[in-house]
């Protein structure tokens, strides 16, 4: 099967080197020309180019551009497809991409693979990003069930595990998950960088290790995802965000008034539940 990747990001580049690893003959495109040529001599891409009619061979294509890149790269592809192409995108917000695509066109499976790095760019893709990560996808009522199906397989091929939700259901998700922790581990890097005592902050920078290795990872990745990933679920990230800011201040009120019982009961509280959200 020939599959076709637009964006040879980190998303994009991981994508092509697993599904060359697994057969499928891969065409990229990309913004750049330099990068298509790292794509070939990488191994994301058997063929790169920055002109979309490459993709006219194609039987399925992944959107893997920045989320504003999406729409308007479906629009200038569709002249190249044939009627039975299946598109899909693994955009890192799904409801306003499938509202503006499916109406474009109809073989359109929304997807988001939840597997990422701090780094971006074709540099950073690496086999088997995906394996034991979850793979969402979001069909509409108008979906064919034959374009999940063909989408399904190749996720399946990554060795990822599919989840099927509605596209409201997958934002409101992420945004606690994924779309907040980047927030907050943004707040977490720029608090730390306003002390004023210039030898305490470098001697916190000294001292730093794994704990603020992984608080900060997500808040110190890719800035224009972040900003992104915030454009586009601005009311799930906004409602997140104000939850976050009452535990904050539930903790603050805890630490003022020496309530240390209380914040022990919270954080043994906590210690259980994050094992609802990842196994350890
Ligand atoms: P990335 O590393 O910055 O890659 C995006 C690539 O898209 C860029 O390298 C750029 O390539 C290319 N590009 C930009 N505009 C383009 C256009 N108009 N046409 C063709 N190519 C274009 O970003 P990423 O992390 O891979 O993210 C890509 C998508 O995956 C986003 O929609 C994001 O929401 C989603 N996602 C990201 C993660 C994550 O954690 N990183 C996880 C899951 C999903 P050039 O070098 O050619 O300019």
């Amino acid at each position: 099967m020939n599959i076709g990747i637009v964006g040879l990001g980190l998303i994009g580049g991981c994508l092509g080197l697993d599904l060359r690893a697994q057969g499928y003959k891969v065409f990229g495109v990309s913004r750049r020309e330099s990068t298509c040529q790292q794509a070939i001599a990488l191994g994301v891409a058997d063929q790169a180019s920055v002109d979309l009619a490459i993709l006219a061979a194609t039987e399925v294509i992944f959107l893997c551009t920045p989320l504003a890149a999406i729409l308007p790269t479906v629009e200038q592809l569709i002249p190249y497809l044939s009627p039975n192409t299946v598109l899909t995108d693994v955009g890192s917000v799904k409801a306003p991409v499938v509202e503006a695509i499916a109406p474009l066109w109809s073989n359109f499976v929304g997807g988001h693979p939840m597997a990422g790095k701090t780094d971006s760019g074709i540099e950073a893709a690496q086999l088997n990003l995906f394996a034991l990560k979850p793979y969402v996808l979001t069909p509409i009522a108008t979906t064919p069930a034959a374009a999940v199906e063909v989408v399904e397989k190749i996720a399946r091929s990554l060795q990822a595990t599919i989840y099927h939700c509605r596209p409201e259901e997958h934002d409101r998700a992420v945004s606690w998950i994924s779309h907040l922790p980047v927030m907050v581990s943004a707040a977490l890097i720029a608090a730390c960088m306003s002390e004023t005592n210039p030898d305490v902050l470098v001697l916190a920078q000294q001292l730093a290790s794994s704990g603020f290795r992984d608080t900060s990872r997500v808040g110190g990745g890719n800035p224009e995802l972040g900003m992104m990933m915030a454009r586009y679920n601005r009311q799930e990230l906004l409602r997140s965000l104000q939850h976050y800011q009452h535990h904050l201040e539930v903790l603050i009120d805890l630490v003022e008034q020496e309530n240390w019982i209380a914040l022990k009961q919270q954080l043994e509280s906590n210690h259980l539940v994050r094992s609802y959200f990842i196994d350890e």
